[in-house]
């Protein structure tokens, strides 16, 4: 991992400059690459535009790790309405939660119940709820509760990281349950011990992970969808998916708002199922140094519009 990327990472989890720089101007600018705005208003806007280029939606709200029990509810509540409005709109739209958000961090049982409210509404309103996956030390519980409320409910999928030595385990485990699973290379600051270190290694874990994935879609044991901007990828999990003779249908492509624009619009024509996660929120700053992060040539855009 490059010094760069790690220096980026470890700002992330600062509080102090967090509040800092969370009210600077340029910042502020720079971050509208990422999301076309802070309210709910604004993503259900833009995903109602991506909608009409036949490419669906995925809503979140930026925010992690709360640490009161009325806060995570007020979260739950927050993602509720988001959940309504999305049927109000007949959007093609999904939510994607951080448990820590829900109040994993809190009170577990609690967190699950948050989520299966949240399943329950997305079913009324035709939508579906993926968890994301934080930091290596939420693996296990993250699993056990997508375990739970997949038991109770099909709406619900997790997402799984491949820079993670332990996902092939974790992935043939919850086979069982014909998981929704969304395959990411992860964005988080990690040990040696637990993650691979040289992007050369996460590319080779993703691409056999990616491989199974579609294997089991082709036998109805799983539903994948692909979180990633590397096109390589992609074109190899195309070519793979059509040897499968799995249908469009069979995968789908999910790509970050303001990330591979024009890409995401093509594979779109080309029959591909493409989403494009929307972040919003006041709540930007730890996500934010996730995407410098991923691509360190962006902090030229931040300064770009410092000067
Ligand atoms: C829909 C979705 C959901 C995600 N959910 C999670 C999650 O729950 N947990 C988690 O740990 N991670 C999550 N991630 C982030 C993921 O782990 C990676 O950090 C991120 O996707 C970058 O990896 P990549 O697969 O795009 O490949 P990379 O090899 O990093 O990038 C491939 C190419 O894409 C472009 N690119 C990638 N990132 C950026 C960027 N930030 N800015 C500009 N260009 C870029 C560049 O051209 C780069 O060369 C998610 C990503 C997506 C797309």
């Amino acid at each position: 991992m490059s010094l760069a990327r790690r220096l980026l990472l470890r700002a992330s989890r600062s509080v102090w400059l967090a509040r800092e720089l969370r009210r600077r101007a340029f910042l502020r600018r720079a971050v509208r690459r990422f999301m076309p705005g802070e309210d709910l208003a604004a993503a259900l806007d833009a995903a109602a535009g991506f909608a009409r280029d036949g490419i669906g939606a995925v809503l979140t709200e930026l925010g992690e790790q709360v640490t009161h029990a009325v806060e995570a509810a007020a979260v739950r509540d927050r993602y509720r309405d988001a959940l309504d409005r999305i049927g109000q709109r007949a959007l093609p739209g999904h939510i994607s939660v951080k448990l820590t958000h829900l109040g994993l961090d809190v009170d577990r049982d609690a967190c699950l119940a948050h989520l299966l409210a949240l399943a329950e509404r997305a079913a009324g309103a035709g939508s579906f709820v993926w968890i994301d996956m934080e930091e290596s030390r939420y693996v296990d519980v993250t699993l056990e509760l997508f375990r739970r409320a997949r038991a109770a409910r099909d709406n619900v999928g997790v997402c799984l990281q491949a820079y993670l030595r332990r996902t092939l385990e974790d992935l043939v485990s919850l086979l069982p349950l014909a998981p929704a699973i969304r395959l990411v290379k992860g964005a988080y600051n990690e040990p040696p011990a637990v993650a691979f270190a040289r992007k050369r290694e996460v590319d080779g874990c993703y691409v056999m992970l990616a491989d199974r994935l579609l294997q089991e879609a082709a036998r109805g044991r799983a539903r994948p969808a692909f979180g990633t901007h590397d096109l390589r990828l992609i074109a190899g999990i195309r070519e793979r998916a059509a040897a499968l003779r799995s249908s469009g249908d069979g995968y789908e492509v999910h790509m970050l708002y303001g990330i591979r624009a024009a890409e995401q619009r093509a594979l779109a024509r080309d029959g591909v199922r493409v989403r494009v996660l929307i972040s919003y929120g006041t709540h930007w700053f730890p996500w934010y140094m996730r995407r410098l992060a991923e691509r360190p040539a962006n902090v030229w855009f931040v300064v770009r519009n410092l000067l």
